[in-house]
């Protein structure tokens, strides 16, 4: 057996309340994590990526919230129409918490904790704190190359922390800014809720992360789950970009900021595969 080099493809398809897909492949088998956006939009994003072939091996589901699984059925349909059956990987609470008209054809469950194959891609998921039965994030390992998406948590934590540190790519959720959710429209039980410890983390709280996960093997971060009320991607960006000054990996590391209403373009990163 020989070493060869390989793409993998990121695509983040939307980030945020308005829903939440993203793709990663490597021309042979992909998955996508979470099914809350607009299944046509989905399949229009990929191809305007240039990724209307790319490979969908399976459905990794974080949580039961719309945002992330109310396309989820149409989805299993429209995977199946293009020639086979996808499973939907989640975890039992998850699954009992979907919305009826939302169950997808094909769950399976997964344990917060677990791995799951992928053809020769391996999914690994854990548990995040957010307000539902059993959320949880995933990380993708492709070849040499481990990539996680981890958003909808009320707070860091040091398992979290751990599981960035192992990530060469990471999406991660940078939701709001404490001032601008405080003195904002929303009333006042949904400002307590997203601020909570089971809610969303702020961008504060997501510069905490990162700077206990942060390891040379990071070079690329996508803020994501911005909140269109209460963030902004200049202070967003303004943290982590604080944030990798302060341990000096400013220029190691590529910054994007996920969009609510269209794909980022791709990211391509190379992977070395027996
Ligand atoms: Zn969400
Ligand atoms: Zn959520």
């Amino acid at each position: 057996m020989s070493l060869f080099a390989r793409d993998v493809h990121v695509c983040v398809l939307g980030s945020g309340s308005a829903g939440n897909c993203t793709y990663i492949g490597d021309g042979k088998a992909g998955v996508l994590i979470d099914a809350g956006v607009n299944t046509k939009q989905v399949m229009t994003r990929l191809a305007d990526a240039g990724l209307a072939d790319a490979p969908i091996d399976a459905v990794l589901i974080t949580h039961e919230h719309s945002d992330h699984v109310g396309a989820a059925a149409i989805l299993g349909r429209a995977l199946q129409k293009r020639g086979k059956p996808v499973p939907f990987w989640m975890t039992a609470g998850t699954a009992g918490g979907i919305h009826p008209k939302a169950v997808p054809e094909g769950i399976e469950l997964v344990e917060a904790g677990g791995t799951v194959p992928v053809r020769h891609l391996r999914a690994e998921c854990f548990p995040i704190p957010h307000d539902t039965a059993d959320p949880i994030a995933w990380r993708v390992h492709v070849g040499s190359l481990t990539i996680g998406v981890i958003t909808d948590l009320g707070r860091p934590t040091r398992l979290v922390a751990d599981k960035l540190a192992g990530c060469d790519l990471a999406v991660l959720e940078f939701n709001h800014d404490e001032e601008r959710l405080l003195n904002g429209p929303y009333p006042y039980w949904l400002k307590q809720r997203i601020k909570g410890n089971h809610g969303h983390l702020s961008n504060r709280q997501a510069g905490t992360l990162l700077s206990d996960g942060l390891t040379p093997r990071l070079r690329t971060l996508v803020l994501a789950h911005l909140s269109e009320e209460n963030n902004t991607p200049v202070e967003a960006l303004a943290v982590a970009t604080d944030t990798l000054k302060a341990h000096g990996a400013l220029g190691d590391v590529a910054v994007h900021v996920g969009r609510q209403h269209g794909a980022l373009p791709p990211i391509t990163l190379r992977t070395e595969t027996w």
